[in-house]
């Protein structure tokens, strides 16, 4: 803590893992004598540098650029970018440390990084948010690389940002680099499933939970907060698996659609338009129940709820919330965010038997369809729709065995949280003791 002054959200994402390695570090004293843990919460490099970029008024505006590479012992540093006025460093650091561990579930060759600014998206125009993108590149460029650092999208970058960013690394460095940015449009080196396969992989996730209860989504009743990128994609397979999502939210508001979400409606409002969801209420008119200022969470004691997945943004499901899920009957939640719950929300999930998928395990089907995209770039190849999701899916049920199996083996049966912070952790530290002391 005193190494990190003022880093909340980071304190809280490494004392949830340190939470869990107990048994671990009793099993493997190798790990404590080579100060794993030390060195695993001391990011390799951190990179904060000034984004210069004029508005539309030809007024220059100045914000803070941020890249936490994380950890490299698995692969190059690997994870998004995030673009929301809250972000500060110790955002970057809690994603970053987040992402080791997820990204070492995957399985596949990629260390952990996070990065992003407090640029503010919202309200901006297309010219502004592209020259904010070719300022941020113009520094962050020199860091990157497809065997060094790949970053990706997050919460405020979607495919127009990712465009303007490897535009401007292209230019820079006179290379056409596919691989050094995942989360580009098919067609000029992005891969198809990518957009879905954060919200597909969290279903898919909480699938397999259901699964060990003889359970499946269909005829569920589903809430999903968030209206982004995880959200939507969260909401199509759920219906297609014969679920109903009936709320979904953004900062603003929560809409309540008891007949279920209109998709087509949803991503017309959200994809095309680039409107807010009261748009999307207006447009359903008396079909749906909008209320301005209201969390979805806070709203579930008047409607059965059996599944909740949480698609928004850190620490936004208290344990208020889950006393009141649970009481209803939740069954179980699946994580599309990145630390959705709050430690005390957490905990109660546990207590109360909910089936409960850590945002490190039930989200991780997106930077694993990214390092898909880099496999894609790598061999010059395009996989068709139907292979890539068929890999999708194999991964999360593959991370979901993993977990399962890692928990029962630390006496945890049914404990996701113990079973991805061990295995996750196991990974990333038997490669650092291979790589000798750097
Ligand atoms: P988007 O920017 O596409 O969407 C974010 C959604 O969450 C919006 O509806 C937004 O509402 C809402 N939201 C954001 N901040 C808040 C807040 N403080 N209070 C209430 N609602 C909020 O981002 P993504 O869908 O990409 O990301 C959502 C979450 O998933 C994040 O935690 C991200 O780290 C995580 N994640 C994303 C991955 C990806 O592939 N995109 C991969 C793994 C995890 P509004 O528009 O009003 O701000």
């Amino acid at each position: 803590l005193r190494r990190n002054p003022g880093e909340a959200e980071f304190h809280q994402a490494a004392r949830e893992v340190f939470e869990s390695l107990g048994p671990v570090l009793s099993r493997h004293p190798e790990y404590a004598e080579a100060s794993i843990l030390e060195r695993m919460c001391e990011p390799e490099r951190q990179i904060i540098f000034r984004v210069p970029w004029t508005d539309d008024q030809g007024r220059v505006q100045i914000n803070r650029g941020f890249r936490v590479e994380f950890n490299s012992a698995l692969g190059p540093y690997k994870g998004g970018l995030r673009f929301h006025p809250s972000v500060y460093l110790g955002t970057i650091k809690f994603l970053g440390f987040e992402q080791v561990f997820k990204n070492a579930l995957t399985g596949m060759p990629i260390g952990g990084g996070k990065g992003g600014s407090d640029f503010d998206p919202k309200g901006k125009s297309t010219g502004e948010v592209m020259r904010f993108c070719q300022s941020f590149m113009t520094e962050l460029y020199r860091h990157l690389g497809e065997h060094t650092d790949v970053p990706a999208g997050d919460i405020g970058v979607g495919g127009r940002e990712i465009g303007y960013l490897f535009g401007q690394y292209k230019r820079i460095t006179n290379r056409y680099e596919s691989g050094v940015i995942t989360g580009k449009g098919v067609g000029w080196g992005g891969s198809l499933v990518r957009p879905e396969a954060t919200g597909y992989g969290a279903v898919y996730f909480a699938d397999e939970m259901l699964k060990t209860r003889g359970e499946s989504f269909e005829g569920k009743r589903v809430l999903v907060s968030g209206s982004g990128n995880v959200a939507i994609y969260a909401i199509q397979k759920v219906h297609q698996l014969g679920g109903t999502v009936v709320a979904c939210s953004d900062s603003s508001g929560v809409v309540f659609d008891d007949g279920g979400i209109d998709l087509d409606l949803l991503q017309e409002v959200k994809e095309v338009r680039r409107g807010r969801l009261s748009a999307y209420a207006e447009a359903r008119g008396n079909a749906s129940d909008y209320r301005t200022g209201a969390t979805i969470w806070s709203l579930t004691s008047t409607t059965r709820v059996d599944v909740a997945l949480p698609c928004a943004t850190q620490n936004e499901l208290n344990e208020a919330d889950a006393k009141v899920l649970t009481e209803n009957g939740l069954l179980a939640v699946a994580e599309g965010a990145n630390m959705p719950s709050t430690p005390e929300a957490a905990r109660l999930f546990s207590e109360a038997g909910v089936l409960f998928g850590p945002g490190k395990a039930a989200n991780a089907g997106g930077v694993a369809t990214s390092a898909l995209e880099m496999q894609q770039n790598a061999s010059r190849d395009s996989w068709s729709f139907e292979h890539t999701e068929a890999r999708l899916q194999e991964i999360m049920v593959g991370i979901h065995e993993d977990c399962a199996t890692t928990a029962e083996e630390y006496g945890a049966p049914g404990n996701y949280v113990l079973g991805a912070n061990i295995d996750g952790f196991t990974r990333v530290a038997n490669a650092m003791l291979a790589l000798g002391v750097i």
